[in-house]
């Protein structure tokens, strides 16, 4: 083990250790990373700490995409890039590039040209600066690079790396994007921003995307794409790209396996796709784009930026009965509220983005299908997974971190937290606010959507943090909530609950339910308000919360009029616990 101090991070300070990999690969992982002392002790505000070195303000790039005798294409572009120093002295500055480019020449504005350096195979290039840039100096670089970034796979056009396309420096900032390309008239080309002209000329189609304001990530897609175009008042244009003669190869050996595939599935997925930016923007507010492009691409997760969304091939080939289907297409269009519309301020913030879109997701899920009992069954799943993940606490691994370590929840040894934690676990977290805030005898959640409302009205176009959100939640529901997001997004704890009940019948002919309930596995001053049904038979119940409280909690259930079959102790999923019901003591 050893530490590290590294001033050029925002977090300084971090103690590594060798990670648990092959014995031929030796690489270090963080334990532990904290600000230097200096910082806490200034009461600077941390999470705005900014160490890049230089921030690009806007991108012109003109890229071109030529067929080549192998069926990839050949991607060539010249970007010009306006930059701002945000460090004294600068004579070397450096951006990230997809590692398979090469740089044909750089100059600056002024027509001389720049040295520079590109290893290859190397993601970083480095620019020569002379003179030295001074702090808050703006110049401006025209770079020209090539190379392999699109492979034709089948028909399919893999991207080889989405962001990597165009010269990229610090962490998550925002640049606006004048982007032009030249591709071949028979693929559908798409980017971000606003298409403002189409023109065809000797086989080539020349588009131009212009952000009307600063976006952190710009993409594009290209392909043999089956067109699908949607018009809902209630919401922008929306057009499907759908990979289909890569479906109808998939499509056949997947028959032979027995396996169907669906039908018209651009209509399935733009259905979701539409569905899904109705009911958000109902729910938490307008999204600003003009236009939503959903298409499909040939990896298998989703990825979203202003206005365009990648969809994994798979839920282009049939749309499952358990949800998921729904839950995914909406995950990545909820994006646009979440993560998008709201950024998150830094990696321990993530959540923000990805718990609220897998909670989006579910939500609309649920509304769609008009199912609660998949919404239920999906929660289940993810809790039974959270749990067999802790379980590993009692073999050889290692219990799953919180959820506000963001992507450091996932190390050698805890591989995959993160998508359990920040996904699952974050939506959750998301579910047990919803469930604490609704009007149980009403049904009414005006208070839930209220707050979801307000933060993204709030924090629209900007980066915000947890506390920003729980700010929100604190005024919304008018108490302290800072119990509930240490519980569980800063801490790991999860309950187990042992729930026991006593009925007695009083001398007036009313009901009492004596409940006690034991309450393991978290700290002594763990608290939660669990929600209780009591069911009186034919469909007639009540419902009423318990606030579960240190090791032991005694109550009583309030006086019933006639005597219970059953009660239910955490209904409606209200807390992401284990319960155990079992035989009253006395
Ligand atoms: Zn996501």
């Amino acid at each position: 083990m050893f530490f590290k101090i590294s001033p050029d991070e925002i977090e300084e300070v971090s103690l590594l250790r060798r990670a648990e990999t092959a014995h031929f690969v030796k690489a270090a992982e963080v334990i532990c990373q904290f600000h230097q002392r200096d910082d806490y002790q200034s009461g600077r505000h941390l999470t705005k700490e900014n160490k890049d070195l230089l921030h690009v303000n806007h991108y012109r790039i003109e890229s071109k995409l030529n067929s080549s005798f192998s069926g990839n294409l050949n991607f060539s572009a010249c970007a010009e890039v306006e930059f701002n120093a945000l460090q004294p002295e600068q004579s070397w500055i450096y951006f990230y590039l997809f590692s398979d480019m090469e740089v044909d020449s750089v100059m600056w504005s002024t027509g001389e040209q720049a040295s520079f350096f590109k290893e290859k195979e190397n993601p970083y290039l480095w620019v020569h600066c002379q003179p030295a840039l001074a702090r808050d100096e703006t110049r401006k670089l025209k770079l020209y690079y090539r190379g392999d970034l699109i492979e034709n796979d089948g028909g399919w056009m893999v991207i080889k790396s989405s962001l990597g396309w165009y010269p990229l420096h610090g962490n998550r900032t925002y640049a606006t994007f004048d982007l032009t390309f030249h591709t071949p008239k028979r693929m559908t080309f798409v980017s971000v921003g606003d298409n403002i002209s189409s023109a065809v000329q000797d086989e080539v189609l020349s588009t131009r995307w212009v952000t009307p304001e600063p976006i952190r990530n710009a993409s594009f897609n290209i392909g043999y794409f089956k067109k699908h175009e949607i018009t809902d008042e209630r919401t922008v244009p929306v057009t499907v790209l759908m990979a289909e003669s890569g479906h109808q190869q998939i499509g056949q050996s997947l028959a032979r396996q027995g396996i169907l595939s669906g039908k018209s599935m651009e209509k399935q997925v733009g259905q979701d796709v539409a569905n899904s930016l109705v009911f958000f923007s109902h729910l938490f507010g307008k999204p600003k784009i003009k236009h939503f492009y959903a298409t499909e691409t040939p990896i298998s997760h989703g990825l979203a930026f202003p206005g365009l969304i990648h969809l994994a091939w798979s839920t282009f080939q049939a749309t499952d009965d358990e949800g998921y289907d729904q839950i995914f297409r909406a995950h990545e269009v909820a994006h646009q509220w979440w993560g998008i519309g709201v950024d998150f301020e830094t990696y321990h913030d993530q959540w923000l983005s990805e718990g609220f879109a897998s909670f989006a997701g579910l939500w609309y899920m649920q509304i769609a299908l008009r199912d609660n009992k998949k919404y239920f069954d999906r929660l289940k799943d993810w809790r039974d997974e959270i749990f067999s993940n802790r379980k590993f606490l009692f073999g050889s691994g290692q219990q799953a971190g919180p959820i506000s370590l963001g992507y450091r929840t996932s190390t050698s040894t805890t591989a995959g937290d993160y998508g359990l934690i920040i996904y699952k676990k974050g939506a959750w977290v998301l579910h047990m606010l919803r469930n604490m805030l609704l009007d149980y005898l009403t049904m009414k959640e005006e208070v839930f959507t209220n707050i979801l409302q307000e933060f993204y009205q709030t924090y629209r176009g900007q980066k915000a943090s947890t506390l920003d959100f729980q700010k929100i939640v604190e005024k919304q529901a008018g108490k302290d909530m800072s119990w509930f997001f240490q519980q569980w997004v800063h801490a790991t704890g999860i309950p187990e609950y042992r729930f026991a009940h006593k009925l007695e019948q009083t001398p007036q002919g009313k009901w009492v339910a004596h409940c006690k309930i034991e309450q393991r596995n978290v700290p002594d001053d763990f608290q939660m308000p669990v929600l209780v049904r009591i069911d009186f038979g034919q469909e007639r119940f009540a419902r009423t919360r318990v606030v579960v409280r240190g090791p032991l909690t005694r109550v009583d259930l309030p006086l019933m009029p006639m005597k219970p079959e059953k009660i239910v102790f955490n209904d409606l999923e209200s807390v992401l616990c284990e319960v155990k019901n079992e035989k009253w003591v006395e």
